[in-house]
């Protein structure tokens, strides 16, 4: 009797640890580790991940059977079972949410059985289908209905596409249809003379002429008056002949050129010959390879890569954001080709799947990908690469809150391989532990061709609004006029973290507010709707004020949308694109407007942080960062390190080329450390500065830290839950340990819940994960009262 532990779809503290079914004779030998399973779990049914399998003789019949097999083959393997088993350890959260997490979009659904063996004899009849190999051809005749029914679902999932041929055995008129030498009209009168039961078939013919090319969607039968039945009938005749392809969605929107490795410049050399040594002879080193922008880091990935792909390895390059750096995911396309699969969040939920595939059937040899790329299902992985790797969308806000950096170390570990973290602004963490010797520091101090560093100056606000109320200073105006008078380029920098635009009454000060959470309601200009970012709450843009009738209620602050409108001003020959949220919506219109202003088709790009990352054009000789304070107001340890890698890295995009750059800074914080050290792109000053301050206020990365939020509907019950959970930990850590809190957060109401928080700075707290857990155990009961807690694990901030 075959045993199997599964890891079920309900989160609790209980379901953590795995339960036992048994296997029924008809799954025997079917069951595998990694694969999907449903099990019947009180009165329902639900979804499960099989951990493992044996053979118990000791069977007490008590057992559950299995009721079904969701997977063909395990979704994920071995090492990523293991992954899961850490992960939910490291950031307190359930197993089976780090499981979930492994998996792409599309897979995840609760009830995801779409591509699989929900008709196991379409699986039976034609796996290859399933396991991805596109260009087998099938004979349609062959499938019964059921099988036709669950193939016409797959087909307009697209994941399958549909070939239609007519074969000699169709009539003459049909033929005619089928060829396009009928019109509508034509069609009409064909179909009054032919014998009804053809009607449909001439129809069906006429269609698949139409849309031969494309998938033939069931709705698009459907109001075509076209039945599965008269599909079926052409069929029977013999009229139409039709094969089954596997559809594999295609994410890059276009083709690269093939392009070869550069000689590398001395400092690249030695950084690759020490990756090459780690990988070749298996050594789960980290390196920070350290480089101003424009030092050529991605070719050092790409050489290593390189090396990773000739011993039979595979690589993982991790970036931040992959719709902000189209031109890195075309880099390592034009040297690897079609051995290159990407998975980020802007590609449909089939592409990823799609991808996923090819990765897991072990045809893409190189990932490039965003945050949870870092469990792409790659085998015998050989180099796992981060690029940017201060950058804070490589921490996971929700379930699991994992940080990309220790999965890929992990990963790495179990690999035998090495790690690059790649940066002009390494994190603080990542510098001190290189300065330790726990990882191995890499320089490339210069820039390809020694180009120089564009030159920065600063611009006191302060002084600027006192003369006029323009959003450009008058230097930069300057500046921006002397650059189009050239012909050269613009970037214009708007930043607008912790900024957004809201209504505010300008005779009483009345700002819209959300009715359900303590933050001001968000201006879109698209909807024109005042939206809350939290709860979703939406209400119409007021034209009086509600408190004092007042008309004088205005649009506050300034986003990027007027910001276009300023400049154009200003500048009415410039040609001007925007790029942020709204202008980046659709689908390819990041690439489009990136493409455009590469091809010089316009003089000034402004935007938000979306232009700061990565990007590459020779042409630009200026940058301007109209507010580069907004950041330093954050209630936030990590401020002026955001602000020090926003200003470097933006201004690391002008002068790339021959031209040297200029860049020029308006602040109404003139002297903050992070602003002048900005200045002359100091790194080393920064990391010696910002150091001291972490030192003096117990930071990261001179301590450990840990955030534990609670929140219910009353925020007596929030806060006096919370007072218990200090008083908890107080008695249970050492008296070194530094317990903050409770307080409420800075956002204390969002959706009507209250939200408190404790922090916890420790150095060595061997007591901590055990008094955590059983704090997690605890609440697990007080849920039914309302109260949630949720750990974070190295939190981003303390907010
Ligand atoms: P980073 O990733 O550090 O910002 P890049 O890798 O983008 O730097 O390099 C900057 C520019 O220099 C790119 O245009 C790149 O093609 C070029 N480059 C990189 N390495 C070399 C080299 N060894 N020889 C010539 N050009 C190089
Ligand atoms: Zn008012
Ligand atoms: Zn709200």
């Amino acid at each position: 009797m075959q045993v199997a532990q599964v890891i079920v779809d309900v989160p609790t503290r209980q379901t953590n640890s795995p339960f036992s079914y048994s296997i029924p004779d008809h799954l025997a030998n079917q069951v595998q580790p990694g694969m999907r399973v449903q099990v019947p779990f009180g009165n329902r049914k639900i979804t499960g991940f099989v951990v493992g399998v044996s053979n118990s003789s000791s069977f007490n019949g008590k057992l559950k059977p299995i009721s079904d097999l969701i997977d063909l083959y395990p979704v994920v393997d071995s090492e990523l079972l293991n992954l899961a088993e850490w992960l939910a350890d490291q950031t307190y959260s359930f197993k089976i949410s780090c499981l979930q997490t492994m998996l792409p979009g599309g897979m995840r659904t609760k009830n995801q059985k779409k591509l699989i063996a929900k008709n196991q004899q379409v699986c039976n009849q034609y796996p290859e289908i399933f396991q991805g190999q596109p260009e087998v051809e099938y004979d349609r005749q062959k499938f019964n209905n059921q099988v036709l029914a669950e193939i016409l679902k797959l087909q307009k999932s697209g994941d399958i596409k549909v070939e239609y041929d007519l074969t000699h055995h169709a009539r003459p008129i049909m033929r005619k249809a089928y060829q396009g030498q009928l019109n509508q009209p034509q069609i009409n009168d064909a179909l009054k003379s032919v014998r009804k039961n053809a009607v449909g078939q001439i129809q069906l013919l006429h269609m698949l002429r139409k849309y031969q090319n494309d998938i033939l969607l069931v709705s698009k039968w459907a109001s075509l008056g076209i039945t599965s039945a008269t599909l079926k009938t052409a069929e029977k005749k013999g009229w139409v002949a039709s094969t089954l392809k596997r559809h594999v969605r295609n994410p890059f929107m276009r083709d690269v050129a093939p392009s070869h490795p550069f000689k590398l410049q001395p400092d690249q050399q030695t950084a690759v010959d020490s990756i090459e040594q780690a990988i070749t002879h298996q050594k789960d080193q980290v390196f920070l390879l350290e480089g101003v922008t424009g030092s050529g880091k991605t070719e050092v990935y790409l050489q290593s890569i390189a090396h990773a792909l000739e011993l039979g390895r595979t690589a993982l390059m991790l970036v931040p954001e992959i719709t902000l750096t189209p031109q890195i995911v075309g880099r390592i396309r034009s040297r690897f080709g079609d051995q290159v699969a990407m998975l980020h969040s802007a590609m449909s939920a089939g592409e990823r799947y799609d991808e996923w595939q090819r990765i897991n059937q072990g045809k893409a040899k190189v990932v490039v990908g965003v945050r949870s790329a870092v469990f792409a299902p790659l085998k015998n992985v050989g180099l796992i690469i981060m690029d940017e790797e201060h950058d804070s969308s490589y921490k996971q806000a929700d379930n699991p809150r994992y940080q990309t950096r220790d999965v890929a170390k992990w990963r790495a570990a179990y690999n035998n391989c090495p790690v690059v973290l790649g940066s002009a602004t390494p994190s603080l963490e990542s510098r001190a532990r290189a300065m330790k010797g726990v990882y191995t520091l890499l320089r490339l101090p210069h820039r390809i061709n020694q180009h120089a560093l564009p030159h920065v100056s600063i611009i006191d606000m302060k002084t600027e609004l006192a003369k006029h109320h323009s959003a450009l200073s008058t230097k930069l105006a300057d500046a921006i006029q002397v650059r189009l008078d050239k012909h050269e380029q613009v970037i214009l920098l708007l930043n607008r973290r912790g900024y957004s635009a809201f209504l505010m009454c300008r005779d009483c000060g009345y700002v819209p507010r959300c009715p359900n959470c303590d933050i001001s309601l968000t201006m879109h200009k698209d909807t024109h709707t005042l939206n809350c970012h939290y709860c979703g709450h939406k209400e119409p843009v007021p034209t009086v004020c509600p408190q004092c009738h007042s008309k004088r209620i205005r649009f506050y602050g300034m986003g990027s949308e007027q910001l276009e409108e300023q400049v154009k001003d200003m500048f009415p020959f410039a040609r001007v694109l925007r790029m942020d949220v709204d202008t980046t919506r659709k689908k390819g219109s990041h690439e489009a407007i990136i493409d455009q202003f590469g091809a010089h088709k316009a003089d000034i790009l402004l935007g938000t942080q979306m232009i700061a990352k990565g990007l590459d054009f020779p042409e630009v000789t200026l940058v301007g960062v109209l507010n580069a304070d907004s950041a330093l107001q954050f209630p936030d340890f990590r401020s002026s390190e955001r602000t020090f890698e926003l200003l470097t890295q933006v201004s690391g995009r002008s002068g790339r080329a021959d031209k040297t750059g200029e860049v020029i800074i308006q602040t109404f914080n003139p002297d903050h450390y992070a602003i002048q050290l900005a200045k002359t792109q100091d790194y080393e000053k920064f990391y010696a500065t910002e150091m001291r301050v972490r030192h003096d206020g117990k930071y990261p990365p001179y301590y450990y830290t840990v955030k534990l939020t609670g929140n219910s509907p009353s925020e007596n019950q929030t806060a006096s839950e919370m007072f218990g959970i200090m008083n908890f930990l107080k008695k249970h850590l050492s008296k070194k340990a530094i317990i903050l809190g409770p307080t409420p957060k800075t956002i204390t109401r969002i959706n009507n819940h209250y939200y408190y928080q404790i922090i916890i700075k420790y150095r060595k707290e061997p007591q901590l994960k055990a008094t955590l857990d059983n704090i997690l155990v605890q609440s697990q009961k007080k849920q039914r009262q309302g109260l949630q807690i949720a750990i974070d694990n190295e939190p981003l901030d303390f907010m």
